[in-house]
Order: structure tokens, then sequence, then C-alpha cells
């Protein structure tokens, strides 16, 4: 095995990059994982399956050649909504004005424009905004003949270019969430070893419930993500948090649909629900933005990444900056540090995690966050879980302890979903003899790679008999010899 590349990945919130032409090829890969990525994001608004095919390929053979287990975001399109081409890429519009859009493809213009959306005239009522091109054009309906064509009044904007997308924040859409194209790409998916799966557009607990049936159809590991970027959304929050295996505040959309000052607010709201579920959350879009074209980000986008830290958040993510951008490794370095420095101050705000005595998990849980609690109480280096689904890794996180969490699996897959995971460092582990010897065995490979040294004091959690592989329901302190 090649030796390890280093990687400048020693904070505890995971940085997740997005993939496209900037950064697509193996040298750009490398550099990313090289300046701190954990995970990356394939966005399948954009791009071939062949072209998503090629960067799977690098990115395993980078953990498969450098021993790193950086994990896959794929991330469905979902319901976007669009305007068809306009002629000659521009239409020149201004407030009074009536637009007629339809749903028959066309070349649109000031008579006719197409929007990718059958059900629009039955779905949208006259007085509800329409908006296009992240907001800057907003319009009102004025009516709909209820089969194929919709009357708008333009209220804001000047030009109306190919192709912008289209938000509908008072509407009730009643297309489905997983669209034609999203089934497609996701059979594709299934039959790659990706981690995470997104879906664009939550409205409702039932859409991750779908995707989480057409998953388990195909026997896949993958987890599901739910992206939050509709008002509905928000008003589902609790049962979407529920059932997802995690959350993206997608702010880009959500920025439009929402009312935008409401939306730090809703971080925070959100951020702290998922900790208090033990799911993961990742804060999202135009966290580094200026950094598309310049070299150093924006005060306030210092700003930004570092509150989301505070806020507790998993990971946050990259878009624009590492796809499309000048220079990719440049943003993740300098995102990078902006975390390690806010982790300085960070602090578990609110009550932490507690079990329920009415759950299921109730004995593991008290034990999966027992072990960070002594860990801080008697100053632990770290925290050592074992798992087969995540699921110990995910309550210990949810504690946000002080030490670091040292997770051991023998599912090579897992190590990778657990890349996202805020605090949680993986290693591959296949032994699983006796729970003395396993313990020993674990203890001496953080003391090989340098995290801990003799004296130094341990968590280690397991389940015994360890060969049948039951939820976390042991615990021991030790003191590394
Ligand atoms: C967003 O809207 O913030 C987002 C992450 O979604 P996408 O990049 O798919 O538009």
């Amino acid at each position: 095995m090649a030796p390890l590349i280093p990687v400048n990945n020693k904070q505890k919130t995971k940085i997740i990059a997005t993939i496209g032409p900037a950064s697509s090829g193996k040298e750009a890969l490398l550099d990313l994982v090289r300046a701190g990525v954990n995970v990356f994001r394939l966005n399948f608004s954009h791009g071939a399956h062949a072209q998503h095919q090629e960067v799977i390929d690098r990115i395993l053979e980078i953990n498969e050649k450098y021993n790193l287990h950086i994990g896959i975001l794929a991330d469905l399109q979902g319901p976007k909504l669009r305007v068809g081409k306009i002629e000659n890429n521009a239409l020149d519009i201004e407030p009074g004005d009536i637009l007629t859009f339809v749903n028959q493809e066309c070349i649109g213009n000031r008579d006719k424009i197409y929007m990718s959306y059958d059900h629009f005239a039955q779905d949208v009522k006259p007085g509800e905004k329409v908006l296009v091109d992240d907001g800057k054009i907003v319009l009102q309906v004025v009516s709909t003949n209820q089969k194929d064509e919709v009357k708008l009044k333009v209220l804001f904007g000047s030009v109306l270019s190919s192709n912008k997308g289209v938000n509908l924040p008072e509407t009730v859409v009643s297309q489905p969430s997983l669209t034609p194209k999203d089934i497609e790409d996701l059979e594709y998916i299934l039959t790659q070893p990706v981690n995470w799966i997104a879906l664009s557009f939550v409205r409702q607990a039932k859409d991750i419930r779908d995707l989480q049936k057409k998953i388990a159809e195909k026997n896949h590991f993958a987890k599901v993500i739910a992206k939050i970027e509709k008002p509905e959304a928000i008003n589902n929050i609790k049962e979407i948090i529920k059932v997802s295996d995690a959350i993206m505040i997608a702010r880009g959309d959500l920025g439009v649909e929402f009312p935008i000052e409401k939306l730090p607010g809703i971080q925070k709201m959100i951020i702290s629900r998922c900790i208090q579920k033990s799911k993961p959350v990742i804060v999202a879009t135009q966290m580094m933005e200026s950094m598309i074209t310049n070299p150093s980000p924006t005060r306030a986008e210092v700003t930004d990444v570092a509150n989301a830290v505070l806020d507790g958040t998993d990971a946050v993510m990259l878009s624009g900056e590492t796809s499309v951008g000048n220079h990719p490794s440049l943003v993740v370095d300098a995102m990078r540090k902006i975390i390690t420095e806010a982790e300085k101050h960070y602090h578990m705000q609110g009550k932490r995690v507690q079990p329920v005595p009415e759950s299921e998990t109730f004995l593991s849980d008290v034990l999966c966050l027992g072990a960070p609690r002594i860990a801080e109480e008697v100053h632990a280096k770290a925290i050592l879980g074992l798992t087969v689904n995540g699921y110990t890794a995910f309550r210990m996180s949810s504690y946000r302890p002080k030490p670091k969490i040292y997770i051991f699996s023998d599912k090579p897959h897992m190590l990778n979903t657990l890349s996202l995971v805020w605090g949680i460092k993986c290693y591959l582990y296949t032994k699983f003899t006796t729970t003395d010897e396993t313990f020993e065995d674990l203890n001496q490979i953080l003391k090989d790679e340098g995290v801990v040294k003799q004296g130094d004091i341990v968590i280690n959690t397991g389940s015994m008999p360890l060969y049948k592989k039951f939820r976390t329901n042991m615990l021991k302190i030790t003191i590394i010899e």
C-alpha cells in the first residue's frame, strides 16, 4: 500500500466538496483530499453518468491507494423547475408586463414561455408568487386555464434568459419528489458504492421513505439525506428529521422560497434538532462563494463558516467554489483553517442528548451517550467504538464530546459513510476475537498512530459477546500501557 498522503483533516467538522469541471481530474481530486475534504458530492443536476463514473472510479482509487475513507454523496436533482430556451437567450421584461407560461416545449418569447412542470396550470392559484432566476425575477399569477397555460404579471425583474430555475414558494406542488430523471439516476447510483443519497425539494417524510424503499429494494447500503429547501419541509421538519438519516440545510433554494432573513434562525433550529436526534446535519451553499473567483474569502464568509461550526453542524459544504471555481483546493484550505480556529471556541450549546427510557435502544443509548460524558469527566484522550450500521457512531457524535471518537468497523463502506459525521475518525477492523484482545488491538492501533501514548486514559466501548455484534452494551475505562 502506498504511504499515506499528508491529509489536513484533523478538524471535527467535516468538509464536503462538490465535484465539477474544475475538480474532476485525478490530480485535482487528490489536491482536494490533501487540503482536507472528507466527502465528495456528485451533483446529478449536471453531467452524464459516464462522467460521474470516472469521478467515482478516481475517488475509489484514491481511497484504496492511500488507505483513506473519503465518502461519496450523490445529490438527486428532484423536482427542480425551469423555464425553457428563450429566443436569443434574453427577453427584456419590466414590471407590469404579462407573460404566458405553457407546458408544451417551445422557444420562449413575448407570447409564450415553456416551463418544465406539466401540472403548473392545475396547481397554481391567482395571486401566488412565482420566482425565477433565484428570485431576481418576481412574477404573480393573474389567471390559469387549469390545463396548460398560466398568465403572470411581472412585479420585478428586467431580463429573462434560458433555463433559469423557477421557485413556487406559495404553491402546493403536486409533482412527485422523485422525478423520472431521478429514478433513472437512482438506478445508476445504486450500482455504485455511494454512501449518501441526497433528495432535493423534500416536502414531507413520505418523500424520504419512498427513496429509502427504493434503496432497500436493491439491498444497497446508501443512507438518505433530506435537503431542506422548501417552506413545506420547514413545516414538517420534525417528521422529516425522524425518518431521514441526515439533513442538508440547502440555503440556496431555501433562501429563495423562504424569507431570507429567517435563514440564520432556521439553520440554528435545524442543527439543534438534528443533534438532539443524533442525525448528521450539513450547512450548504454560498459558504465561500466569493472564492469562485477570488483567492481569499470575505470577512462575512469567514464568519458564516465559523458560525456554522459554532452552531454545531456536522459538515459544511462547497458547491460552485469547488465544482467550477478558479482554485478549488485553495478554498478547502481556507475553509479548513476557519473550521480549526472556530472549533477552539465551540462548546455544545444547550442540553446534551439524553437517553429516552421509552426508546427500544435505551440501554445501548445509556452507554453510547455515557461514554462521551465519562470521557470528559476522566479527561480521556479518545473514545473508541465498534459499529456495524453506524448507530454507535451517530449517537456518540451527537454528544459533541471534547475527545475525538475513533470508530472501528469491518464494513469498508461504513467507514466512508461516517466520514460525514462530526468528530469521527474510522478504521477498518475485521478481527473481532475476544473483547479483551480486541480492546488491546484497537488501543494499540491508536498508539501506533500517535493518537494516544502510555498513561493516557481512553474509553473503550463494545458489545459482549463480540461475535454476536449486538448494539453497544459495555464500557471500560482503560489506562494505556
Ligand atoms: C441549495 O439549493 O442550497 C442546494 C444545495 O441545492 P442545489 O445545489 O442542488 O441547487
